[in-house]
């Protein structure tokens, strides 16, 4: 048998369990009891109009807002106990950025790797290294001196998705990730994610206006509602690549698509 074949199950493992999940700002009422799995090798696809609690949803996932109540779980563990934060990349949505931020590219990129309680952590040679790949595999080795905000949207996107890669992570979050791109970047943009679904041990959680380009790779009509949210999902199941545990050979692999981006 191939070593590398997965023990029966391995792909369905849960990586984000939201139990009853109620959220709040002061008495604003804005996530309901919710109540959702996301799977690994799933690709989710979070769709709601305007104010319906998508960035709040995502930043609740990512441990930056506590819920009002009900229960938030990260690979079958707690928030309160989940210590592997390396485990997922996190793109925020742009306009979260600002522009006048005076950090260069390589500096941006290798702000992934401090998680919690990293922050003042030296950098190592392997950080640089792990750095060189990301950029590399992104295509923007020659942007990593340049100011971030000196970049065109599609290059800063370049740059939010190496920082987020930087550490293999097994589940990515994407908050809009094509706002205020062209139409063309931004279809390269998903033919990279589809393929890194369909070829990289990666579990994907997106929030995107675009339900035309969720429906053409997920299908038509969410799978599950709450309230204003409404979740997309298309899961993808292949034994060799599930067992892969690093990436970075694959993430070099993803080259070739970056290159037609
Ligand atoms: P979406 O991402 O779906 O557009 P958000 O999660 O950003 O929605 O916001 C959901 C609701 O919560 C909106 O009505 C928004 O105005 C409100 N909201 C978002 N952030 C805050 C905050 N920090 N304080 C108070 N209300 C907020």
């Amino acid at each position: 048998m191939n070593p590398l074949q997965e023990t029966p199950g391995h792909c369905h493992e849960p990586v984000v369990t939201l139990s009853n999940v109620t959220f709040s700002y002061e008495n604003k009422n804005v996530i309901q009891d919710l109540n959702f799995q996301v799977l690994q090798r799933d690709f989710v696809g979070l769709v709601g109009r305007n104010g319906a609690g998508k960035t709040t949803l995502l930043r609740m996932i990512v441990g930056l807002l506590k819920p009002t109540s009900g229960e938030v779980r990260l690979f079958g563990q707690p928030h309160s106990s989940f210590n592997g934060w390396d485990r997922i990349g996190y793109v925020p949505q742009k306009n979260a950025f600002n522009p006048l931020f005076p950090a260069t590219v390589r500096e941006v990129v290798l702000s992934g790797l401090y998680g919690r309680k990293k922050l003042f952590k030296r950098i190592t040679r392997q950080d640089h290294q792990k750095c060189a790949d990301a950029l590399e595999v992104m295509g923007i080795e020659d942007l990593q001196d340049r100011r971030i905000g000196q970049l065109s949207g599609g290059q800063q996107q370049r740059v939010f998705l190496a920082r987020a890669l930087i550490n293999n992570p097994e589940l990515l979050i994407l908050d809009e990730p094509t706002v205020g791109i062209d139409a063309e970047t931004q279809e390269g943009f998903f033919r990279l994610i589809r393929h890194m679904h369909q070829h990289h041990a990666i579990t994907f959680l997106m929030v995107s206006h675009d339900i035309d380009m969720l429906e053409d790779y997920i299908g038509t009509g969410p799978v599950e509602t709450s309230g204003k949210l409404k979740f997309y999902v298309k899961h993808t199941h292949d034994p060799q690549n599930c067992a892969e545990t690093s990436l970075t050979h694959s993430l070099k692999g993803l080259r070739e698509q970056i290159e037609a981006w």
